[in-house]
């Protein structure tokens, strides 16, 4: 096992999984991750109040990558820092892709790119922000939330959204009273009862507060899945939990839902961002279909897309439409690469830890199992290269050390 290497893009949920099936068979591995650390959306996009999940689930990645048959290289991104050629003609037992979906689905409307960053935003970057803007090194961009936010958008992200949007603008609102509540344990509580706990009501604060606008009908929400061999019966439990969800989101956190509507064109005044035009739909075949001469107007003050993410794009790795160009699902094989394998969120494109870690075992797995090359390759040369990315960036080799200096707040 000592002449094989695996190259593995991406530390978080589906990287470190992988990375402990394959030492555990004693396979070396090396985990290239573009941040400092390697959380993903652990840190970047499950939003900051799942505090335990997040440390549970950051412990248990710094357990699987710190391994004596792990070489990590931080601070370097596959596509910009080094090239997908340059990686794969390294010539690597394997190269799995593990690195999630961080690039938004565009939104509909490509006028509103022109408002990006000023009163238009999409949930990575919004998430993110959220995550971190109150850490004493932050250094990223600013939002300022305003009231009346639209946020388009159906999963259970678009919802956390909502919240977000929702517990800042109650945060801000009873400041304003001079009463200092927490996020974290607003979230906890839920805002009806924070507000009980004041005696105040919604009305009294005067929020007009956030309007989540969903294509199809609220039992096409992919708020839980319905499994292919679903019987009648239990599809139509799941839809009906699907309304309870929502429901529950809705009287705990008082965000408004519309559903039946799309976005048609953007509402544009003195150069500012005010709204959408938006047009009512028909679900026919679980497709929603616009419905002519319904067109509307609906005014925001800001407006969040979380209408899902998709991989980052990175040259020499093939496409097909926006996703990479993967054989089946199941084995996460590259089409048109050799022994080149997508894992986790990359591939399942399913924003959740259970299913990107699943698929990620049973990839690596196959790959253990099946695709070795038996010769083995050239550890050494690969050996020299890697000590060459981690000098580059200032890693040497403790990996302990590196993430007690680098943690977040
Ligand atoms: C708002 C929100 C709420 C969520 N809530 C839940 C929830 O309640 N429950 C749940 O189960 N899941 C939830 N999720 C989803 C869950 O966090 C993710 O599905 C899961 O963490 C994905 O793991 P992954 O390892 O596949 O991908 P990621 O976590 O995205 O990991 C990819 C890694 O690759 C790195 N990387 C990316 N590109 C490169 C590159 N070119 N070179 C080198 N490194 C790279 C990244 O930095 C990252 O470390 C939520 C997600 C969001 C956004």
């Amino acid at each position: 096992m000592n002449k094989q290497m695996v190259a593995i893009i991406g530390g978080a949920v589906a990287g470190s999984e992988a990375t402990y099936q394959l030492t555990e068979r004693g396979i070396r591995c090396v985990v290239i991750e573009q941040n400092d650390l390697p959380y993903g959306k652990i840190e970047d996009g499950l939003p900051k109040w799942h505090a335990k999940q997040r440390q549970k689930e950051m412990d248990l990645i710094d357990s699987r990558i710190n391994h004596e048959l792990v070489d990590f290289v931080p601070r370097t991104k596959i596509g910009k820092d080094v090239s997908f050629s340059e990686l794969y003609g390294l010539g690597w037992s394997a190269i799995l892709l593990a690195n999630g979906a961080w690039k938004d689905r565009p939104f509909p409307i490509k006028e509103i790119d022109e408002f990006e960053g000023s009163g238009f935003y999409y949930q990575n970057p919004f998430v993110y922000w959220f995550n971190h803007y109150k850490e004493s090194k932050y250094s990223g961009e600013q939002i300022t939330i305003t009231d009346n936010p639209i946020v388009v958008g159906g999963g259970l992200a678009s919802i956390d959204v909502a919240k977000i949007l929702q517990l800042e603008l109650v945060v801000m609102a009873l400041k304003e009273r001079g009463i200092s509540v927490d996020v974290v344990e607003m979230e906890h509580k839920g805002i009806q009862k924070t507000l009980d706990a004041h005696e105040l009501t919604w009305d009294d604060l005067g929020l007009q507060g956030c309007n989540l606008l969903y294509r199809r009908d609220v039992t096409n929400m992919p708020l839980a899945s319905i499994p292919p061999d679903a019987t009648p019966e239990k599809e139509q439990a799941i839809r009906n939990t699907r309304q309870k969800i929502l429901k529950k989101a809705v009287d705990k956190y008082l965000f408004r839902f519309q559903d039946h509507r799309q976005p048609v064109g953007i509402l544009v005044e003195n150069n500012k961002l005010v709204g959408l035009r938006m047009i009512e739909t028909d679900v026919i075949d679980r497709k929603a279909v616009a419905v002519k001469g319904t067109e509307h107007d609906v005014r925001g003050s800001m407006i969040i897309s979380s209408i899902g993410s998709i991989p980052e794009p990175i040259d020499g790795i093939p496409m097909q439409w926006s996703w990479y160009d993967i054989n089946s699902e199941e084995t996460g094989e590259v089409n048109q690469l050799e022994r080149v394998f997508g894992m986790g969120n990359v591939v399942t494109g399913k924003g959740n830890i259970r299913i990107s870690r699943k698929h990620a075992r049973e990839v690596a797995n196959y790959v253990a199992e099946n695709h070795l090359p038996e010769a083995g390759v050239d550890v050494e040369a690969i050996q020299k290269k890697v000590k060459e990315w981690q000098t580059r960036v200032g890693y040497d080799g403790n990996y302990s050390n590196w993430a007690n200096a680098h943690s977040r707040e």
